[in-house]
């Protein structure tokens, strides 16, 4: 879902747009116009679908957690930055602490995230991912989720209403399969640190040094407080123990309204 569009060479939000004006799209400069009605969030959108802009393709969760992302870097975060020196508009950059945030809801290509990742830390910016349960964290995991795992990289779960969590996981992977998968531990990207010489546990000592930082709730941090890592478990053990859950609660909740 796209809410910033260039007005002449200006960018301006969804908010100060006319309904029916032509305007450019900041990406690949195809002209886009505003959609705004009582339901759904306003919008501008492509006149001519163009599979290849990236702007075109995001949805209402990716601007949900984009939202929620700026919102934590407070005033050092700007959405839809543009990047003219590289060809790039970045979800949320936060300029003064030299971090870009890339949010990835739909599938990309390994040569897409190499290129993107290769293009802002030539600039001299930070990556960190966040990538959307709708595609990532399945039992499958593909080249390029493999690849954006070296770097700073959480999962989120959250949903069109904006519930839901970044979170980080304990994981371990088997040829191209997630055999192990740990409880979902929330991250405060507000709160980060570069990485201290550490003796780390042998389950992060490969993380440990490819990220540069760590935030607040990661399995880093909680390392470096010394919390003990919770075990990984197949994820089929991990779907009963949630059915489990699922069904006492139904039971406790059904005892309550019978007394
Ligand atoms: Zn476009």
């Amino acid at each position: 879902m796209q809410v910033y569009a260039l007005d002449e060479n200006r960018l301006i939000s969804t908010l100060r747009a006319e309904k029916g004006a032509d305007y450019r799209c900041p990406e690949c400069l195809a002209t886009i116009r505003l959609r705004s009605g009582d339901v759904r969030q306003s919008h501008f959108f492509h006149l001519k679908t163009n599979s290849a802009c990236r702007q075109s393709q995001k949805g209402l969760i990716h601007l949900r957690l984009q939202r929620y992302v700026k919102y934590l870097f407070d005033d050092d975060a700007e959405m839809e930055k543009a990047f003219p020196s590289i060809g790039r508009i970045a979800d949320i950059a936060a300029v003064k602490s030299y971090k870009i945030v890339e949010i990835q809801y739909s599938p990309m290509t390994l040569e897409e995230a190499k290129a993107r990742c290769h293009d802002y830390e030539s600039l001299g910016y930070t990556m960190i991912w966040i990538l959307h349960d709708h595609t990532f964290n399945k039992k499958k995991v593909r080249p390029v989720e493999q690849f954006l795992r070296t770097k700073t990289c959480y999962f989120s779960n959250m949903d069109v209403e904006g519930n839901g969590i970044i979170y980080d996981q304990l994981e371990q992977i088997d040829h191209k399969k997630r055999i192990l998968v740990g409880p979902k531990q929330p991250v405060n990207l507000r709160i980060s640190k570069p990485l201290p010489p550490f003796r780390w546990p042998r389950e992060l000592a490969q993380r440990a040094q490819t990220w540069p930082l760590c935030h607040e709730g990661d399995l880093l941090a909680l390392a470096l407080k010394g919390k003990p890592l919770l075990k990984p478990i197949p994820p089929q053990k991990l779907l009963l123990r949630l059915k489990d859950a699922y069904v006492t609660g139904l039971y406790q909740a059904l005892e309550r309204s019978s007394r």
